[in-house]
Protein backbone atom coordinates (compact mmCIF):
# COMPACT_ATOMS: atom_id res chain seq x y z
CA UNK A 1 0.00 0.00 0.00
CA UNK A 2 1.76 2.94 -1.29
CA UNK A 3 -1.48 5.48 -1.31
CA UNK A 4 -0.59 8.21 1.79
CA UNK A 5 -3.31 11.17 0.84
CA UNK A 6 -5.20 11.19 4.19
CA UNK A 7 -8.49 12.06 2.00
CA UNK A 8 -8.89 10.99 -1.60
CA UNK A 9 -11.68 11.75 -3.70
CA UNK A 10 -12.82 9.21 -6.38
CA UNK A 11 -15.93 8.70 -8.58
CA UNK A 12 -16.59 4.85 -7.98
CA UNK A 13 -15.42 3.34 -4.57
CA UNK A 14 -16.14 -1.01 -4.74
CA UNK A 15 -15.04 -2.61 -1.63
CA UNK A 16 -13.67 -5.75 -2.27
CA UNK A 17 -11.95 -7.40 -5.08
CA UNK A 18 -14.03 -11.14 -5.38
CA UNK A 19 -15.73 -12.07 -7.79
CA UNK A 20 -18.29 -9.88 -7.76
CA UNK A 21 -16.06 -6.79 -7.10
CA UNK A 22 -13.66 -7.75 -10.17
CA UNK A 23 -16.11 -7.53 -11.96
CA UNK A 24 -17.89 -5.08 -10.96
CA UNK A 25 -14.44 -2.81 -11.61
CA UNK A 26 -13.79 -4.38 -14.96
CA UNK A 27 -17.44 -3.01 -16.43
CA UNK A 28 -17.25 0.55 -15.00
CA UNK A 29 -13.50 1.13 -15.72
CA UNK A 30 -14.56 -0.04 -19.40
CA UNK A 31 -17.51 2.35 -19.60
CA UNK A 32 -14.89 4.96 -18.55
CA UNK A 33 -16.17 5.37 -14.56
CA UNK A 34 -12.80 6.27 -12.08
CA UNK A 35 -13.03 3.45 -10.28
CA UNK A 36 -11.15 2.22 -7.13
CA UNK A 37 -11.14 -0.66 -5.31
CA UNK A 38 -9.97 -0.98 -1.56
CA UNK A 39 -9.35 -4.75 -0.87
CA UNK A 40 -8.94 -5.41 2.60
CA UNK A 41 -6.08 -8.64 1.63
CA UNK A 42 -2.74 -8.12 0.15
CA UNK A 43 -1.93 -9.13 -3.38
CA UNK A 44 -0.22 -12.22 -3.58
CA UNK A 45 2.40 -13.23 -6.67
CA UNK A 46 1.12 -16.44 -7.86
CA UNK A 47 5.19 -17.82 -7.41
CA UNK A 48 3.46 -17.49 -3.57
CA UNK A 49 0.69 -19.32 -4.56
CA UNK A 50 0.67 -23.67 -3.63
CA UNK A 51 2.08 -23.59 -0.66
CA UNK A 52 1.25 -25.88 2.42
CA UNK A 53 -2.30 -25.48 3.56
CA UNK A 54 -1.51 -24.23 6.81
CA UNK A 55 1.04 -21.37 5.17
CA UNK A 56 -1.55 -20.78 2.17
CA UNK A 57 -4.87 -20.26 4.81
CA UNK A 58 -2.23 -17.36 6.44
CA UNK A 59 -1.70 -16.11 3.54
CA UNK A 60 -5.29 -16.11 1.55
CA UNK A 61 -8.16 -16.84 4.19
CA UNK A 62 -9.74 -14.94 6.39
CA UNK A 63 -9.37 -15.92 9.79
CA UNK A 64 -6.11 -18.17 8.76
CA UNK A 65 -9.47 -20.52 7.18
CA UNK A 66 -11.48 -20.82 10.96
CA UNK A 67 -14.42 -19.03 10.84
CA UNK A 68 -17.15 -20.41 13.35
CA UNK A 69 -20.99 -19.87 11.90
CA UNK A 70 -22.45 -20.96 15.48
CA UNK A 71 -25.73 -22.41 15.94
CA UNK A 72 -27.17 -25.84 18.19
CA UNK A 73 -24.90 -27.35 15.18
CA UNK A 74 -21.18 -25.24 15.02
CA UNK A 75 -20.47 -25.02 11.19
CA UNK A 76 -17.22 -24.46 10.07
CA UNK A 77 -17.18 -21.67 7.58
CA UNK A 78 -13.91 -20.21 5.03
CA UNK A 79 -13.57 -17.58 2.80
CA UNK A 80 -10.74 -15.60 1.39
CA UNK A 81 -9.62 -12.79 2.18
CA UNK A 82 -6.54 -11.50 -0.57
CA UNK A 83 -6.73 -9.53 -3.84
CA UNK A 84 -8.87 -11.47 -6.14
CA UNK A 85 -11.17 -12.99 -2.73
CA UNK A 86 -12.68 -16.27 -2.30
CA UNK A 87 -11.71 -17.00 -6.24
CA UNK A 88 -8.01 -17.26 -5.23
CA UNK A 89 -8.88 -20.13 -3.30
CA UNK A 90 -12.27 -21.73 -4.69
CA UNK A 91 -12.26 -24.89 -6.96
CA UNK A 92 -13.93 -23.58 -9.68
CA UNK A 93 -16.50 -25.82 -10.43
CA UNK A 94 -19.19 -23.36 -12.58
CA UNK A 95 -22.83 -23.45 -13.21
CA UNK A 96 -25.27 -21.13 -14.70
CA UNK A 97 -28.99 -20.35 -12.68
CA UNK A 98 -31.08 -22.92 -13.19
CA UNK A 99 -34.15 -21.91 -14.77
CA UNK A 100 -36.40 -23.24 -11.92
CA UNK A 101 -34.45 -20.80 -9.18
CA UNK A 102 -34.79 -17.99 -11.22
CA UNK A 103 -38.46 -18.01 -11.45
CA UNK A 104 -38.24 -18.93 -7.97
CA UNK A 105 -36.70 -15.51 -7.20
CA UNK A 106 -38.57 -13.57 -9.46
CA UNK A 107 -42.07 -15.29 -7.68
CA UNK A 108 -40.72 -14.49 -4.12
CA UNK A 109 -38.43 -11.17 -4.18
CA UNK A 110 -39.99 -9.62 -7.07
CA UNK A 111 -36.86 -9.60 -8.85
CA UNK A 112 -37.36 -8.17 -12.23
CA UNK A 113 -35.57 -8.17 -15.80
CA UNK A 114 -34.53 -11.45 -14.55
CA UNK A 115 -34.79 -14.26 -17.24
CA UNK A 116 -32.07 -16.91 -19.33
CA UNK A 117 -32.31 -15.03 -22.23
CA UNK A 118 -31.13 -11.33 -20.46
CA UNK A 119 -28.78 -13.30 -18.42
CA UNK A 120 -27.19 -15.85 -21.41
CA UNK A 121 -24.95 -12.82 -22.46
CA UNK A 122 -23.74 -11.86 -18.61
CA UNK A 123 -23.12 -15.79 -18.36
CA UNK A 124 -21.37 -15.83 -21.65
CA UNK A 125 -19.14 -12.86 -20.28
CA UNK A 126 -17.74 -14.28 -17.38
CA UNK A 127 -17.02 -17.62 -18.98
CA UNK A 128 -14.85 -15.82 -21.54
CA UNK A 129 -13.28 -13.93 -19.00
CA UNK A 130 -12.43 -17.44 -16.62
CA UNK A 131 -11.58 -19.37 -19.59
CA UNK A 132 -14.34 -21.82 -18.42
CA UNK A 133 -15.08 -25.02 -20.11
CA UNK A 134 -15.16 -29.09 -20.06
CA UNK A 135 -11.78 -30.40 -19.75
CA UNK A 136 -9.70 -30.90 -22.96
CA UNK A 137 -8.00 -34.91 -22.05
CA UNK A 138 -10.34 -37.75 -21.56
CA UNK A 139 -7.80 -38.43 -18.60
CA UNK A 140 -9.59 -38.86 -15.54
CA UNK A 141 -7.36 -38.39 -11.99
CA UNK A 142 -7.96 -41.88 -9.51
CA UNK A 143 -10.43 -40.45 -7.21
CA UNK A 144 -13.13 -39.10 -9.73
CA UNK A 145 -12.36 -42.42 -12.06
CA UNK A 146 -13.37 -44.52 -8.71
CA UNK A 147 -16.23 -41.92 -8.08
CA UNK A 148 -17.30 -42.61 -11.54
CA UNK A 149 -17.64 -46.54 -11.13
CA UNK A 150 -19.95 -45.67 -7.91
CA UNK A 151 -22.19 -43.34 -10.15
CA UNK A 152 -22.51 -46.06 -12.69
CA UNK A 153 -23.20 -49.29 -10.20
CA UNK A 154 -25.97 -46.93 -9.25
CA UNK A 155 -26.86 -45.78 -12.57
CA UNK A 156 -27.00 -42.01 -10.95
CA UNK A 157 -27.33 -39.16 -13.34
CA UNK A 158 -24.62 -36.91 -13.12
CA UNK A 159 -22.05 -34.80 -14.51
CA UNK A 160 -18.29 -33.88 -14.81
CA UNK A 161 -18.82 -30.10 -14.22
CA UNK A 162 -16.99 -27.22 -16.54
CA UNK A 163 -14.68 -25.17 -14.55
CA UNK A 164 -12.96 -22.09 -14.61
CA UNK A 165 -9.58 -23.99 -14.55
CA UNK A 166 -8.48 -24.19 -18.77
CA UNK A 167 -5.10 -25.76 -18.98
CA UNK A 168 -5.30 -27.43 -15.08
CA UNK A 169 -2.09 -29.65 -14.45
CA UNK A 170 -3.95 -31.42 -11.72
CA UNK A 171 -1.04 -30.57 -8.90
CA UNK A 172 -3.94 -30.56 -5.82
CA UNK A 173 -3.58 -27.10 -5.79
CA UNK A 174 -7.11 -25.05 -5.89
CA UNK A 175 -7.62 -24.38 -2.51
CA UNK A 176 -3.89 -23.12 -2.01
CA UNK A 177 -3.72 -20.86 -4.86
CA UNK A 178 -3.08 -22.12 -8.67
CA UNK A 179 1.05 -21.40 -8.83
CA UNK A 180 -0.11 -22.16 -12.21
CA UNK A 181 -2.55 -19.40 -13.23
CA UNK A 182 -4.47 -22.27 -14.52
CA UNK A 183 -7.40 -22.64 -11.90
CA UNK A 184 -8.84 -18.69 -12.62
CA UNK A 185 -8.87 -16.80 -9.41
CA UNK A 186 -9.85 -13.07 -10.92
CA UNK A 187 -6.60 -11.63 -9.65
CA UNK A 188 -5.15 -13.83 -13.07
CA UNK A 189 -6.31 -12.12 -15.61
CA UNK A 190 -9.78 -10.26 -15.02
CA UNK A 191 -8.44 -7.87 -12.01
CA UNK A 192 -5.28 -7.30 -14.53
CA UNK A 193 -8.20 -6.32 -17.23
CA UNK A 194 -9.89 -3.88 -15.41
CA UNK A 195 -6.17 -1.99 -14.37
CA UNK A 196 -5.44 -2.16 -17.72
CA UNK A 197 -8.73 0.07 -18.52
CA UNK A 198 -7.46 2.27 -15.56
CA UNK A 199 -9.30 1.02 -12.60
CA UNK A 200 -6.64 1.44 -9.42
CA UNK A 201 -6.80 -1.55 -6.31
CA UNK A 202 -5.38 -0.34 -3.04
CA UNK A 203 -4.73 -3.60 -1.21
CA UNK A 204 -4.29 -3.77 2.56
CA UNK A 205 -7.09 -1.54 2.95
CA UNK A 206 -10.07 -2.62 4.98
CA UNK A 207 -12.99 -0.38 5.07
CA UNK A 208 -14.56 0.65 8.73
CA UNK A 209 -17.44 2.19 7.78
CA UNK A 210 -20.03 3.96 4.94
CA UNK A 211 -20.38 7.65 5.96
CA UNK A 212 -23.71 8.49 4.96
CA UNK A 213 -25.58 12.14 4.75
CA UNK A 214 -29.10 11.84 4.68
CA UNK A 215 -30.31 9.39 1.97
CA UNK A 216 -26.64 9.55 0.69
CA UNK A 217 -23.63 8.14 0.73
CA UNK A 218 -20.65 10.43 1.18
CA UNK A 219 -17.55 7.84 0.78
CA UNK A 220 -15.58 5.71 3.73
CA UNK A 221 -13.43 5.74 6.33
CA UNK A 222 -11.15 2.79 6.07
CA UNK A 223 -7.26 1.47 7.76
CA UNK A 224 -4.68 1.83 5.23
CA UNK A 225 -1.97 -1.22 6.65
CA UNK A 226 1.44 0.45 6.15
CA UNK A 227 4.68 -0.99 6.51
CA UNK A 228 5.81 -2.42 9.18
CA UNK A 229 2.43 -3.32 10.53
CA UNK A 230 1.20 0.42 11.24
CA UNK A 231 -2.10 1.46 10.04
CA UNK A 232 -3.80 4.80 8.82
CA UNK A 233 -7.22 6.08 8.77
CA UNK A 234 -8.45 7.70 5.67
CA UNK A 235 -11.73 9.04 4.43
CA UNK A 236 -12.16 8.03 0.99
CA UNK A 237 -15.00 10.10 -0.46
CA UNK A 238 -16.67 8.85 -3.47
CA UNK A 239 -19.98 9.68 -5.89
CA UNK A 240 -20.86 5.78 -6.22
CA UNK A 241 -19.90 3.39 -3.42
CA UNK A 242 -20.68 -0.59 -4.52
CA UNK A 243 -20.24 -2.83 -1.67
CA UNK A 244 -18.83 -6.21 -2.82
CA UNK A 245 -16.83 -7.79 0.44
CA UNK A 246 -18.67 -11.02 0.50
CA UNK A 247 -21.56 -12.37 1.99
CA UNK A 248 -20.33 -11.83 5.06
CA UNK A 249 -18.47 -8.69 5.57
CA UNK A 250 -21.10 -6.70 2.76
CA UNK A 251 -23.94 -7.13 5.68
CA UNK A 252 -21.29 -6.52 8.44
CA UNK A 253 -20.19 -3.34 6.55
CA UNK A 254 -23.75 -1.99 5.97
CA UNK A 255 -25.33 -2.89 9.93
CA UNK A 256 -22.03 -1.26 11.30
CA UNK A 257 -22.93 2.12 8.85
CA UNK A 258 -26.86 1.75 10.33
CA UNK A 259 -28.28 0.75 7.37
CA UNK A 260 -29.92 -2.74 8.81
CA UNK A 261 -33.33 -2.73 6.69
CA UNK A 262 -33.41 -6.92 5.67
CA UNK A 263 -29.45 -6.69 5.89
CA UNK A 264 -27.85 -9.69 7.82
CA UNK A 265 -31.35 -11.35 8.27
CA UNK A 266 -31.49 -13.89 5.97
CA UNK A 267 -28.40 -15.96 5.48
CA UNK A 268 -28.23 -19.00 3.59
CA UNK A 269 -25.11 -21.93 3.32
CA UNK A 270 -24.83 -24.94 1.75
CA UNK A 271 -24.34 -26.73 4.67
CA UNK A 272 -22.36 -29.92 3.82
CA UNK A 273 -21.20 -32.96 5.42
CA UNK A 274 -17.84 -34.88 4.38
CA UNK A 275 -17.07 -38.46 3.90
CA UNK A 276 -13.76 -40.40 2.93
CA UNK A 277 -13.45 -43.69 1.63
CA UNK A 278 -10.80 -46.38 2.25
CA UNK A 279 -10.51 -48.16 -1.41
CA UNK A 280 -7.62 -51.62 -2.06
CA UNK A 281 -6.33 -49.98 -4.61
CA UNK A 282 -4.07 -46.87 -4.23
CA UNK A 283 -6.05 -43.36 -5.55
CA UNK A 284 -3.03 -40.57 -4.33
CA UNK A 285 -5.92 -37.96 -3.98
CA UNK A 286 -3.33 -35.98 -2.34
CA UNK A 287 -1.61 -35.54 -5.77
CA UNK A 288 -4.41 -34.97 -7.88
CA UNK A 289 -7.19 -32.08 -8.77
CA UNK A 290 -10.47 -33.10 -6.35
CA UNK A 291 -12.92 -35.42 -8.20
CA UNK A 292 -14.47 -34.03 -11.03
CA UNK A 293 -18.22 -35.23 -11.17
CA UNK A 294 -20.98 -33.83 -9.22
CA UNK A 295 -24.54 -36.54 -8.86
CA UNK A 296 -27.56 -34.40 -9.58
CA UNK A 297 -29.92 -37.46 -9.16
CA UNK A 298 -31.14 -35.87 -5.81
CA UNK A 299 -30.52 -31.86 -6.65
CA UNK A 300 -31.98 -29.43 -6.00
CA UNK A 301 -32.21 -30.76 -2.39
CA UNK A 302 -29.01 -33.04 -2.11
CA UNK A 303 -26.10 -32.58 -4.49
CA UNK A 304 -22.84 -34.86 -3.94
CA UNK A 305 -19.26 -34.60 -4.88
CA UNK A 306 -15.60 -34.71 -4.74
CA UNK A 307 -13.65 -32.66 -1.78
CA UNK A 308 -9.79 -31.21 -1.83
CA UNK A 309 -7.93 -33.82 0.04
CA UNK A 310 -4.72 -33.74 1.78
CA UNK A 311 -3.02 -35.29 4.46
CA UNK A 312 -4.03 -32.71 7.38
CA UNK A 313 -7.73 -32.38 5.73
CA UNK A 314 -7.72 -36.38 6.06
CA UNK A 315 -6.93 -36.06 9.93
CA UNK A 316 -9.18 -33.43 10.27
CA UNK A 317 -12.21 -35.65 8.66
CA UNK A 318 -11.34 -38.70 10.74
CA UNK A 319 -10.90 -36.36 13.89
CA UNK A 320 -14.37 -36.64 15.34
CA UNK A 321 -13.96 -40.31 15.69
CA UNK A 322 -10.04 -40.49 16.22
CA UNK A 323 -9.47 -43.20 18.69
CA UNK A 324 -11.50 -45.53 16.41
CA UNK A 325 -10.03 -44.56 13.22
CA UNK A 326 -6.58 -42.62 13.66
CA UNK A 327 -4.71 -46.05 12.00
CA UNK A 328 -6.71 -45.34 8.88
CA UNK A 329 -4.12 -42.43 8.41
CA UNK A 330 -1.59 -44.93 7.89
CA UNK A 331 -3.81 -45.93 4.55
CA UNK A 332 -3.88 -42.55 2.91
CA UNK A 333 -2.90 -43.00 -0.73
CA UNK A 334 -5.59 -45.59 -0.77
CA UNK A 335 -8.53 -42.87 0.54
CA UNK A 336 -10.22 -40.03 -1.31
CA UNK A 337 -13.13 -37.72 0.00
CA UNK A 338 -16.41 -36.43 -0.97
CA UNK A 339 -19.03 -34.38 0.16
CA UNK A 340 -23.00 -34.35 0.49
CA UNK A 341 -23.91 -30.53 -0.06
CA UNK A 342 -27.60 -29.49 1.31
CA UNK A 343 -29.60 -27.02 -0.73
CA UNK A 344 -29.60 -25.49 3.01
CA UNK A 345 -33.30 -24.25 4.26
CA UNK A 346 -32.64 -23.14 7.47
CA UNK A 347 -31.70 -19.86 8.60
CA UNK A 348 -28.76 -17.61 9.81
CA UNK A 349 -28.04 -14.00 10.63
CA UNK A 350 -25.27 -11.88 10.31
CA UNK A 351 -24.57 -9.19 13.21
CA UNK A 352 -21.42 -6.93 13.79
CA UNK A 353 -20.20 -7.30 17.15
CA UNK A 354 -20.99 -4.85 19.69
CA UNK A 355 -17.51 -4.36 21.29
CA UNK A 356 -14.05 -4.66 19.99
CA UNK A 357 -13.78 -5.02 16.44
CA UNK A 358 -17.04 -5.21 14.66
CA UNK A 359 -16.60 -7.73 13.19
CA UNK A 360 -19.24 -10.52 12.09
CA UNK A 361 -21.25 -13.36 14.60
CA UNK A 362 -22.69 -15.42 12.05
CA UNK A 363 -25.35 -17.45 12.95
CA UNK A 364 -27.75 -20.71 11.28
CA UNK A 365 -29.72 -23.06 12.45
CA UNK A 366 -29.90 -26.20 10.51
CA UNK A 367 -34.03 -26.77 9.67
CA UNK A 368 -35.46 -30.31 10.37
CA UNK A 369 -35.11 -30.63 5.91
CA UNK A 370 -31.36 -29.73 6.39
CA UNK A 371 -30.46 -32.66 8.45
CA UNK A 372 -32.91 -35.07 6.62
CA UNK A 373 -31.71 -34.21 3.45
CA UNK A 374 -27.90 -34.99 5.06
CA UNK A 375 -28.81 -38.22 6.27
CA UNK A 376 -30.42 -39.41 3.06
CA UNK A 377 -27.24 -38.11 1.51
CA UNK A 378 -25.18 -39.73 3.52
CA UNK A 379 -26.89 -43.31 2.83
CA UNK A 380 -26.69 -42.66 -0.61
CA UNK A 381 -23.04 -41.78 -1.14
CA UNK A 382 -21.74 -44.06 1.12
CA UNK A 383 -23.88 -47.05 -0.51
CA UNK A 384 -22.88 -45.47 -3.90
CA UNK A 385 -19.00 -45.66 -2.77
CA UNK A 386 -19.36 -49.01 -1.23
CA UNK A 387 -20.71 -50.04 -4.98
CA UNK A 388 -17.42 -48.17 -6.52
CA UNK A 389 -15.07 -50.86 -4.50
CA UNK A 390 -14.50 -48.84 -0.90
CA UNK A 391 -14.29 -51.38 1.75
CA UNK A 392 -15.00 -48.57 4.50
CA UNK A 393 -16.67 -44.72 4.51
CA UNK A 394 -15.85 -42.46 7.46
CA UNK A 395 -18.41 -40.12 7.55
CA UNK A 396 -17.52 -36.84 9.72
CA UNK A 397 -19.94 -37.45 12.22
CA UNK A 398 -19.12 -38.20 15.99
CA UNK A 399 -20.08 -41.42 17.19
CA UNK A 400 -20.41 -42.79 14.06
CA UNK A 401 -17.05 -44.18 13.10
CA UNK A 402 -17.16 -46.18 9.92
CA UNK A 403 -19.64 -47.62 7.58
CA UNK A 404 -18.45 -51.08 5.82
CA UNK A 405 -21.93 -52.60 4.40
CA UNK A 406 -24.95 -51.23 2.55
CA UNK A 407 -27.33 -51.85 5.22
CA UNK A 408 -25.78 -50.51 7.79
CA UNK A 409 -25.53 -47.00 4.88
CA UNK A 410 -29.09 -47.32 4.03
CA UNK A 411 -30.16 -47.03 7.53
CA UNK A 412 -29.77 -43.23 7.20
CA UNK A 413 -32.45 -43.40 4.53
CA UNK A 414 -35.21 -43.35 6.79
CA UNK A 415 -33.98 -42.45 9.67
CA UNK A 416 -31.85 -38.96 10.51
CA UNK A 417 -28.65 -38.57 11.87
CA UNK A 418 -28.57 -37.01 15.54
CA UNK A 419 -28.15 -33.79 14.89
CA UNK A 420 -25.64 -32.96 17.45
CA UNK A 421 -23.40 -35.63 16.13
CA UNK A 422 -23.01 -33.51 12.65
CA UNK A 423 -19.48 -32.07 12.04
CA UNK A 424 -20.42 -29.54 9.44
CA UNK A 425 -18.49 -27.13 6.29
CA UNK A 426 -19.59 -24.86 4.28
CA UNK A 427 -17.74 -22.92 1.70
CA UNK A 428 -21.14 -21.29 -0.15
CA UNK A 429 -22.43 -18.54 1.72
CA UNK A 430 -25.14 -15.85 0.22
CA UNK A 431 -28.60 -13.90 0.51
CA UNK A 432 -27.44 -11.54 3.31
CA UNK A 433 -28.76 -8.60 1.70
CA UNK A 434 -31.49 -10.20 -1.22
CA UNK A 435 -32.33 -7.97 -3.74
CA UNK A 436 -35.84 -7.39 -5.96
CA UNK A 437 -38.48 -4.88 -5.65
CA UNK A 438 -40.23 -6.59 -2.62
CA UNK A 439 -39.15 -3.99 -0.26
CA UNK A 440 -40.76 -5.98 2.69
CA UNK A 441 -37.92 -8.91 1.76
CA UNK A 442 -34.93 -7.23 0.13
CA UNK A 443 -32.16 -4.78 1.14
CA UNK A 444 -31.76 -4.18 -2.54
CA UNK A 445 -33.69 -3.39 -5.27
CA UNK A 446 -33.36 -5.79 -8.62
CA UNK A 447 -30.12 -4.34 -9.69
CA UNK A 448 -28.07 -4.07 -6.50
CA UNK A 449 -29.06 -0.70 -5.54
CA UNK A 450 -30.06 -0.10 -1.42
CA UNK A 451 -33.42 0.83 -0.86
CA UNK A 452 -33.64 3.94 0.76
CA UNK A 453 -30.32 4.79 -0.27
CA UNK A 454 -29.34 6.84 -3.16
CA UNK A 455 -25.88 6.03 -4.50
CA UNK A 456 -25.18 3.11 -2.31
CA UNK A 457 -24.80 -0.78 -4.55
CA UNK A 458 -24.78 -3.72 -3.19
CA UNK A 459 -22.87 -6.71 -6.06
CA UNK A 460 -21.60 -9.57 -5.05
CA UNK A 461 -23.33 -12.97 -3.34
CA UNK A 462 -25.07 -11.24 -0.51
CA UNK A 463 -27.19 -10.19 -2.88
CA UNK A 464 -28.36 -13.30 -4.06
CA UNK A 465 -32.19 -13.58 -2.79
CA UNK A 466 -32.08 -17.40 -1.71
CA UNK A 467 -30.06 -20.62 -1.83
CA UNK A 468 -29.09 -21.50 -5.23
CA UNK A 469 -28.36 -25.15 -4.92
CA UNK A 470 -25.43 -24.74 -7.35
CA UNK A 471 -21.89 -23.84 -6.91
CA UNK A 472 -22.77 -20.21 -6.68
CA UNK A 473 -19.63 -17.91 -8.61
CA UNK A 474 -21.31 -17.90 -12.05
CA UNK A 475 -24.32 -16.42 -11.20
CA UNK A 476 -22.94 -13.91 -8.60
CA UNK A 477 -20.75 -12.53 -11.77
CA UNK A 478 -23.20 -12.92 -14.19
CA UNK A 479 -25.72 -11.17 -11.86
CA UNK A 480 -23.07 -8.55 -10.90
CA UNK A 481 -21.88 -8.16 -14.48
CA UNK A 482 -25.89 -7.21 -14.93
CA UNK A 483 -25.83 -4.58 -12.40
CA UNK A 484 -22.85 -2.92 -12.95
CA UNK A 485 -24.37 -2.70 -16.81
CA UNK A 486 -27.21 -1.34 -15.64
CA UNK A 487 -25.73 1.03 -13.20
CA UNK A 488 -23.31 2.41 -16.09
CA UNK A 489 -26.32 3.04 -18.49
CA UNK A 490 -28.63 5.14 -15.97
CA UNK A 491 -25.99 6.79 -14.32
CA UNK A 492 -25.05 8.58 -17.03
C1 LIG B 1 -12.58 -23.13 -0.57
C2 LIG B 1 -13.68 -22.59 -1.45
C3 LIG B 1 -14.10 -23.35 -2.55
C4 LIG B 1 -15.13 -22.85 -3.37
N1 LIG B 1 -15.45 -23.54 -4.51
C5 LIG B 1 -16.32 -22.99 -5.40
C6 LIG B 1 -16.53 -23.58 -6.67
O1 LIG B 1 -15.92 -24.58 -7.02
N2 LIG B 1 -17.44 -22.99 -7.49
C7 LIG B 1 -18.15 -21.88 -7.13
O2 LIG B 1 -19.00 -21.43 -7.90
N3 LIG B 1 -17.94 -21.29 -5.93
C8 LIG B 1 -17.03 -21.80 -5.08
N4 LIG B 1 -16.76 -21.16 -3.89
C9 LIG B 1 -17.55 -19.95 -3.55
C10 LIG B 1 -17.15 -18.72 -4.35
O3 LIG B 1 -15.76 -18.58 -4.40
C11 LIG B 1 -17.79 -17.50 -3.67
O4 LIG B 1 -19.19 -17.70 -3.64
C12 LIG B 1 -17.50 -16.19 -4.37
O5 LIG B 1 -16.14 -15.95 -4.53
C13 LIG B 1 -18.12 -15.03 -3.56
O6 LIG B 1 -17.89 -13.83 -4.25
P1 LIG B 1 -17.97 -12.44 -3.49
O7 LIG B 1 -17.56 -11.38 -4.44
O8 LIG B 1 -19.28 -12.34 -2.81
O9 LIG B 1 -16.90 -12.56 -2.30
P2 LIG B 1 -15.35 -12.87 -2.33
O10 LIG B 1 -14.96 -13.49 -3.63
O11 LIG B 1 -15.03 -13.64 -1.11
O12 LIG B 1 -14.66 -11.44 -2.26
C14 LIG B 1 -14.87 -10.56 -1.17
C15 LIG B 1 -13.61 -9.72 -0.98
O13 LIG B 1 -13.93 -8.58 -0.18
C16 LIG B 1 -12.85 -8.31 0.70
N5 LIG B 1 -13.36 -7.55 1.85
C17 LIG B 1 -14.20 -7.98 2.81
N6 LIG B 1 -14.47 -6.99 3.69
C18 LIG B 1 -13.78 -5.90 3.27
C19 LIG B 1 -13.66 -4.58 3.76
N7 LIG B 1 -14.33 -4.17 4.86
N8 LIG B 1 -12.85 -3.71 3.10
C20 LIG B 1 -12.17 -4.11 1.97
N9 LIG B 1 -12.26 -5.37 1.47
C21 LIG B 1 -13.07 -6.26 2.11
C22 LIG B 1 -12.37 -9.71 1.09
O14 LIG B 1 -11.06 -9.67 1.62
C23 LIG B 1 -12.49 -10.45 -0.22
O15 LIG B 1 -11.29 -10.38 -0.96
C24 LIG B 1 -15.76 -21.63 -3.05
C25 LIG B 1 -15.34 -20.89 -1.95
C26 LIG B 1 -14.29 -21.35 -1.15
C27 LIG B 1 -13.86 -20.53 0.01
Amino acid sequence: MTETEKALRVQVLVIGSGAGGATTANVLAEQGFEVVVLEEGDRHPLSSYGQAPTTAMRQLYRNYGMTPIMGKVPIGFVEGRCLGGSTEINSGFWHRLPPEFLLRWKARFGVEDFSNEILEPHFEWAEEALKVGSRGSGYWPKSTEVFNRGIKAMAWSAQEVKRAASGCVNNNTCSTGCPKGAKQGVSVDLIPRAEAKGARFLTGCKVKLLLKSGRHITGVLAELKREGGSSDLVRIDADYVFVCAGPTQTPTLLRRSGIKEHVGDTFQIHPMLKVTALFDETIDAQKSVMPLLQVKEFWPDISIGGSFFSVGHLALNLADNWNENADAMNNYRNMASYYVGVRGTGRGTVRAKMLGDGDPVLKYELSDVDVRHLSQGLARLATMLLAAGAREVYPCVFGLGKITSELEAVRWLDESLPRSSLSLTTVHAFSTCPMGERADRCAADSFGKVHGVQNLFINDASMLPDSPGINPQGTIMALAHRNAEHFAETAR
